[in-house]
């Protein structure tokens, strides 16, 4: 059983970036290797300590983390590199972990036996490190996008990599985003720059005055100057755009993926939004979902059930023979290993569930009624009476019991 993220790095679920970071930080200086040579615990809960802060301190990985457990994410930092940017295998050196703290942000790496995961999450986003693209201040973010994905459990059970156009705000190419045909801004007339106005509201408990931002520029203090006439001063227009989404095997109806900085562009500069992916699975016309494994209704004659039989059944992926042993009674469950959903965080499949059932079909000819018949004579065919007292009597007692 894995331990939980929070719990070693001792924060509660709700701690802020801040406080998860502390918390590492505190971990990572005591349990450094520097500092404890050839002590295995030690090194076992610096290791601990790394996994868990590479999971929190990531956005995608976090939500990922909350919303699905250690099956989310992965156990990645276990047999890759420390926090992303370390890399190499080996662990960070007691000065990166200074480092990290004052802004040095490196790249995020390509250690992660996940990488390819992480994209579909939102990884993908990379910005350098420093936290990149939320810390920018200039211009208009812009809002993020939801699309659903519709995908058949064929797609679903092996993962699929889907190529999707999809309509959104992008930036305008006549300006470049600036919104200005020159490039240039002014100072708003209106704020005088600060971004801000005054609005004063009159209430029966007197006057006061509320500090807005203002509806001139936006609260960004600038008005562009010479608009660029093809988006009117925004920066950005409603365009069209490929997508690529990879989508892991094992998702489910409901799940999303971030793809960080594919949203709607950000007016004037500003960074852009997510794009959000909500998993849509279709009903499939053969099977039912089960978790990560599938079920199968499969009727097979009377005569195939008593003597046992061998069949195909349908899998996700072509057919299988199935062997329906002798005597198996209606309602049998028979299990076709690996034939199910591929497991979200990787490492196999579920399984394919074949549940049998008797045929008793609606109509017979007269020559199959007398060989009905005939079997009917046969003292074993039917249940005997000493049986069919005996599931009486458990009715019975059923009544006596609930009434
Ligand atoms: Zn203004
Ligand atoms: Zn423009």
């Amino acid at each position: 059983m894995k331990k939980d993220y929070y719990e070693i790095l001792g924060v509660s679920r709700s701690a802020d970036k801040d406080e998860i970071k502390k918390a590492y930080r505190k971990l990572a200086l005591k349990y450094h290797p520097d500092k404890n040579p050839d002590n295995k615990k030690a090194e076992e809960k610096f290791k601990e300590a790394n996994e868990a802060y590479e999971v929190l301190s990531n956005d995608d990985k976090r939500r990922r983390y909350d919303q699905f457990g250690h099956a989310g994410v992965g156990s990645s930092a276990a047999s890759g590199g420390g926090p992303g940017g370390f890399g190499g295998g080996g662990y960070a050196d007691i000065n990166d972990i200074f480092e990290m703290f004052t802004g040095g942000g490196r790249a995020r790496g390509g250690g992660s036996p996940f990488s390819g995961f992480e994209d579909i999450f939102g990884g993908g986003f990379s910005g350098g490190g420093g936290g990149g693209r939320r810390a920018r201040s200039t211009g208009i973010h812009g809002t993020d996008l939801k699309i659903r994905l519709k995908l058949t459990l064929e797609e679903i059970a092996k993962g699929v990599e889907k190529t999707l156009k999809i309509k959104k705000q992008v930036v305008c190419s006549e300006c470049n985003g600036t919104g200005s045909k020159s490039g240039k801004t002014e100072t708003c007339q209106t704020c005088h720059g600060s971004g801000e106005v005054r609005q004063a509201s009159k209430t029966m408990f007197g006057q006061f005055v509320n500090i807005i931002p203002c509806p001139t520029c936006g609260g960004e203090g600038q008005v562009v100057k010479d608009r660029c006439t093809s988006c009117y001063g925004e920066g950005i227009k409603q365009g069209e755009t490929t997508v690529k989404i990879n989508v892991p095997a094992g998702v489910q109806d409901g799940n999303y993926l971030t793809l960080q900085g594919q949203g709607n562009a950000g007016s004037r500069g500003g960074a852009p939004g997510d794009l959000i992916v909500i998993i849509e699975e279709k009903p499939h016309d053969l099977f039912k979902r089960n978790g990560d494994d599938i079920i199968y209704e499969l009727a097979v004659g009377f005569p195939d059930l008593v003597l046992g039989t061998k069949v195909d059944v349908p899998t996700l992926d072509g057919h299988v023979k199935l062997t329906v042993p002798a005597a198996t009674q209606p309602n049998t469950m028979l299990r076709i290993g690996g034939k199910g959903i591929g497991h979200l965080k990787g490492g196999g499949f579920g399984d394919l569930y074949v549940r049998v059932n008797v045929f008793v079909p609606k109509e017979v000819s007269g020559k199959d009624k007398e060989m009905l018949k005939e079997l009917k004579k046969s003292s074993h065919i039917s249940p005997n009476h000493g049986e069919q007292d005996h599931d009486k009597s458990i009715f019975e007692k059923a009544k006596d019991i609930f009434g």
